[in-house]
Order: C-alpha cells, then sequence, then structure tokens
C-alpha cells in the first residue's frame, strides 16, 4: 500500500460503496478527470507519463450518493420556479447534484442556455449543491438534432437531454435514434424505443431515462426490462417542473424498486449519474 500514491489535496466526494455492513471500509477508485490526474516526470520511458492518482477513503459504514437529477425545468420553459430557486429547493431537499435543462429549440436556445449557465456558476461558488446547466431539446425535425446538439454545447450546456418518442405526444419518429447518434448525455422519457435503439444507445454511452414524471411513467416497465437484458445504461430523473415533483433519497430507492429493480442494479443506475456529474468540469 505504501507504493501507492495518495492525494490529500484532492476533494473528497461522496460516493457509494460495498456491502453495507456498517463496518469501516476501504474504498480506492481511480480519479480520471482533469485535477485528477497528476503529471509523473520520467520513467519508465524517460518522458512524462500520465497516471491516474488513486484516492483513498476510509469511511465508517458506507456513504450514500444523494439525490442527483439531470432533468429539471425552470421558468425559462414551462417550469414554475425562478433557475435559483429550484437549485435552492433541491438542495433543501437533500439533492447533492441538479442539472437545469430546459425545454429549447431553434427559437430560443441561445437566450436560455447562457443564463442558466450564469445562474448555476453564481449559484455553485456559494452552495454545496452543484448546479449544472443543460437543456433538454425538444420537439424539433430529427434531421437538425445533430446541429442543435452541438450548439448546445457550444453555448455552454453540459447536460444534453434529448426529449424522446414518448407515447403521449407526437415526437417525430426517429427522434430516439437522432439523439443516439448525435451523442446527446441522456435519452429522455424514450417510451416507444425500440431494441436496436437501446443496443445503439449502449455503444454510444447515451444514458437511457427512467422518469417519475406521471404522464410518461408508464413505459418505465418496459425500458428497465430491455435496457437491463441489453445492458445498456440507465438513470432516473424526475423531469421535475413544480416543487412537488423533487423527490428524495429515500424515493428514489422506492421508485427504481416499485419497478422490479434490483439493489445492485439500484446502485448502478445511481452511479450511472454520479460518474456524469463528476466528470462534468464548472
Ligand atoms: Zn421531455
Ligand atoms: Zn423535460
Amino acid at each position: 500500500m505504501a507504493a501507492l500514491t495518495f492525494s490529500m489535496s484532492m476533494p473528497v466526494t461522496p460516493f457509494l460503496i460495498g456491502s453495507g455492513n456498517g463496518i469501516n471500509a476501504i474504498s480506492c477508485y481511480p480519479l480520471l478527470t482533469g485535477r485528477g490526474v497528476k503529471q509523473i516526470k520520467g520513467k519508465p520511458y524517460g518522458g512524462r507519463l500520465r497516471r491516474p492518482v488513486i484516492l483513498f477513503h476510509i469511511v465508517r459504514g458506507v456513504k450514500q450518493i444523494n439525490m442527483i437529477d439531470l432533468h429539471t425545468h425552470s421558468l425559462l420553459s414551462d417550469g414554475v420556479l425562478l433557475p435559483s430557486e429550484l437549485v435552492r429547493r433541491a438542495e433543501v431537499k437533500g439533492y447533492e447534484a441538479i442539472a437545469i435543462t430546459d425545454h429549447v429549440d431553434f427559437s430560443n436556445i441561445d437566450f436560455v442556455i447562457p443564463r442558466i449557465v450564469r445562474t448555476c456558476r453564481i449559484s455553485n461558488k456559494y452552495r454545496k449543491i452543484k448546479a449544472i446547466p443543460g437543456a433538454e431539446i425538444t420537439h424539433v425535425p430529427p434531421e437538425s438534432i445533430n446541429e442543435l446538439v452541438k450548439f448546445a454545447r457550444r453555448k455552454g450546456a453540459k447536460i444534453v437531454v434529448g426529449h424522446g418518442e414518448t407515447i403521449s405526444e407526437p415526437v417525430s419518429p426517429g427522434t430516439n435514434r437522432a439523439f443516439i447518434n448525435a451523442g446527446a448525455d441522456i435519452l429522455a422519457h424514450p417510451g416507444k424505443i425500440s431494441v436496436e435503439d437501446i443496443k445503439l444507445a449502449k455503444s454510444k454511452k447515451v444514458l437511457l431515462e427512467i422518469t417519475t414524471k406521471k404522464n410518461h411513467s408508464k413505459t418505465n416497465r418496459r425500458l428497465v426490462k430491455l435496457a437491463l437484458k441489453h445492458k445498456a445504461p440507465l438513470v432516473l430523473n424526475t423531469d421535475t417542473h413544480a416543487p412537488e415533483d423533487l423527490i428524495d433519497n429515500n424515493k428514489r430507492k422506492k421508485f427504481l424498486a416499485s419497478l422490479g429493480v434490483q439493489s445492485d442494479d439500484i446502485n448502478k443506475i445511481i452511479r450511472n449519474s454520479y460518474n456524469i456529474v463528476i466528470n462534468i468540469k464548472l
């Protein structure tokens, strides 16, 4: 153990580990983000070698990843809260991170995203909760999705959500596939998704969303079953539009369990959110 590199200056972040038996546990994981990678001079190739720093935490019991929600709306689209109030209410609810992902199309994308970016920047300066600027590209022609995903990122969206083909709206056929091919981070409520597109999402590492939103949640069971079968990555989001849509850690677990998700898979789904968040530089 002495041969391993310790980095005491690294930020300590919550994480989910192990067996849950309530005794001391040791965990380690390589931090592969910018700050977690050390430049090591020399050997063995006489030049500079980039190597992940292994960070050890010794903790009592199991630390939990608190609620992370990567799909929410403020009054910059059809939500009811100012972005700042949305973030604060999520913080009070016990959230660890929230992405504000208001609906955008060609008409408002350059108006909405910079304002969310600014709000998140100020919030992150003073609040513990991580506020992540994002956007949900909604109801645009599938042929324009690739261009709009790139534009959203250029404007500062760190999470790009694609408004998928629900069973309750006239979303254009081909939308699910276009978002996957465009490399959106999350395909939201993709109710009508085909098995072929589930496999494609897996290969492109696009997260498929389980939603707690009432009118879109009817297709959760089918999605969960197929995604688990084909090992496609899942994520749980609330698609919050009003304060009562935010959920706490307990409801998150109960909701996933109610869909028949076993505890190992629940942990994986939670870690999928966590992994995306720790790789976002704000
Ligand atoms: Zn949506
Ligand atoms: Zn939404």
